[in-house]
C-alpha cells in the first residue's frame, strides 16, 4: 500500500501522481497522456466535493430555519398560568416547549454538519481547481 503523504488518499501502486488531490511525486515528469488521465479524475473528485458543497448549503439553510422556527415555538411555550396570571411564563408541560426542544435540537444538529461538510470540501474543491489549473499549465498547454 501507498499512501499520498499530502492527503493520505491509499493506492495499491506507486503512482506519479495522487488520483485524490493531484499531487505529483518524485521528481518524475507526467506523460502528456497521464496529465489528461489525471486532470480527468481530479475533475471528477472536484464534481464530487461540489455535489456535496451544494448538498451542505441545504443542510445549512434547513438547519436555520428549523432553528427560527424552534425560536417561535418556545416564545409560544409561555403561557399565562391561569386566567388571573399577567404576565406570561415559560410552561415546560406545554406541547410547544417540546416542539421547540425537538426543532432546535434537529437545527443545531444539520446547522454544525452542514457547516462541517461545507468547509472540507469548499477547500477541498478550491486547493483541486488550482491543482488542475496548475496541471494544465504545466503538462498540457492550451489543448485542454
Ligand atoms: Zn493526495
Amino acid at each position: 500500500m501507498y499512501y499520498c503523504r499530502f492527503c493520505g488518499h491509499e493506492t495499491k501502486e506507486e503512482l506519479d501522481a495522487c488520483p485524490k488531490c493531484g499531487e505529483l511525486f518524485g521528481k518524475t515528469e507526467l506523460t502528456h497522456n497521464d496529465a489528461r488521465k489525471l486532470v480527468q479524475t481530479l475533475h471528477k473528485n472536484e464534481t464530487f466535493s461540489r455535489e456535496k458543497s451544494d448538498a451542505a448549503m441545504v443542510f445549512i439553510i434547513l438547519g436555520i430555519i428549523s432553528l427560527i422556527l424552534g425560536a417561535l415555538f418556545f416564545v409560544l411555550a409561555y403561557k399565562l398560568a391561569d386566567a388571573n396570571a399577567l404576565v406570561r411564563t415559560l410552561s415546560t408541560t406545554a406541547f410547544e416547549f417540546w416542539v421547540a426542544l425537538f426543532l432546535l435540537a434537529v437545527g443545531a444538529t444539520i446547522l454544525v454538519y452542514g457547516l462541517i461538510v461545507l468547509v472540507i470540501h469548499f477547500s477541498r474543491l478550491k486547493r483541486l481547481s488550482l491543482k488542475i489549473e496548475e496541471i494544465r499549465a504545466f503538462y498540457l498547454g492550451k489543448d485542454q
